[in-house]
């Protein structure tokens, strides 16, 4: 098959797609109105079958691995039939999934045998009771149940996502660095991005990755672990010893536009050429026009943003990515 690659030379074989707005958990820095957080919008949402059509017809164009995310992925109650669905796909060699892992200690079981190939596991705290506080009412046990089970049944490599928040979790960052000496898991931290909805707080939560590395650097030495890891954005080390490796994603302090290999698409059918741009293209007019479909599909990367216009300081990055949709209407 041909390569697929934007008017820029970025090859793009990977789809994030979105298949709900709920979510069972309501974290205060992800969406503007965290009482919204347990509710889908009435109308516009996605059908199984939608779904499927777009898996096959990106599949068709070159994409090769498919990511499903939400709001939570797991509340969706076709779940197990979208997972089998596109894991049937030819040409999808990848199929995995972001979640808060509140319900994986029941799922992970299922979604392995629908032939989901790994998690991504959403997880800001260590503590109890801040993470009960982070999640507004969130059951740390739970996610760490879910965790456990994931890694029994093979959804390798399970990746720990920890948004790194100041004056909530900086304290923890040397626990989350830990977990990587004894367990098999790629902790990666992900700085505070300003994608919407935060009514001004992003400045106030907002810490860049260095100091992971400060801290990681006084508990063991650390060495880089080269390879493009997927096409995936983290840089990635390992501390002397350790089963696991520490991920590094700074979106703002270090882009990485010029990698960007992705599509998203919302739970609503919109298709976004760039996480931070505020250009959509609608997919629900075309879902029973194979070629219609196919060529929206191909406009949203030709619209794909010029990775030299991506401001290199965070300060203007903020400015040029502020007031867009919040992460859990994209799909984060
Ligand atoms: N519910 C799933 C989960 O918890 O992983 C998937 C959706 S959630 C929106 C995906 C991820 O986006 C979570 O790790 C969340 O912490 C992260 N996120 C939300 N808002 C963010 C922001 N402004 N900057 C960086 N990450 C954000």
């Amino acid at each position: 098959m041909r390569k697929l690659t934007d008017q820029y030379g970025r090859e793009i074989t990977y789809l994030r797609l979105s298949v709900t707005e709920k979510c069972n958990l309501s974290c205060f820095y992800c969406r503007s109105d965290p009482g919204k957080c347990g509710i889908e919008p009435v109308e516009g949402s996605l059908e199984v079958k939608d779904y499927l059509k777009i898996g096959r017809i990106a599949a068709g164009l070159g994409i090769n691995r498919i990511r499903l995310t939400g709001g939570e992925p797991l509340v969706h109650p076709d779940i197990l039939e979208i997972v089998s669905g596109l894991a049937n796909l030819d040409g999808i060699n990848d199929l995995s999934l972001t979640t808060n892992g509140i319900l994986l200690e029941k799922m992970a079981s299922q979604l392995a045998k629908a032939g989901l190939n790994r998690v991504n596991i959403s997880l800001d705290s260590l503590d109890e009771s801040n993470f009960r506080q982070i999640t507004n009412g969130g059951k740390l046990a739970s996610t760490l149940k879910g965790i456990d089970r994931s890694l029994d049944e093979g959804l390798k490599p399970v990746k720990i996502n920890v948004v790194l928040l100041k004056g909530i979790n900086e304290h923890e960052i040397e626990n989350f660095v830990r977990l990587t000496l004894s367990r098999e898991l790629d902790v990666r931290f992900i700085e505070y991005m300003p994608v919407g909805g935060q009514h001004g707080n992003w400045s106030r939560y907002f810490l860049p990755l260095d100091r992971v590395l400060e801290i990681a650097h006084t508990i063991a030495p650390l060495s880089i672990v080269e390879g493009n890891h997927g096409g995936g954005p983290a840089r990635y080390c390992r501390l002397e010893g350790a089963i696991g490796k520490l991920g590094l994603i700074s979106p703002l302090s270090r882009h990485f536009c010029d990698r960007c290999n992705r599509l998203r698409v919302t739970s609503d059918g919109k298709v976004k050429p760039c996480l931070f741009s505020d250009q959509e293209l609608d997919l629900r007019p075309h879902l029973d026009h194979p070629e219609q479909l196919k060529n929206v599909l191909l406009e949203a990367i030709k619209r794909k943003p010029d990775p030299g216009k991506s401001a290199s300081n965070s300060l203007a990055r903020m400015k040029q990515f502020e007031g867009k949709r919040p992460m859990i209407n994209i799909g984060g």
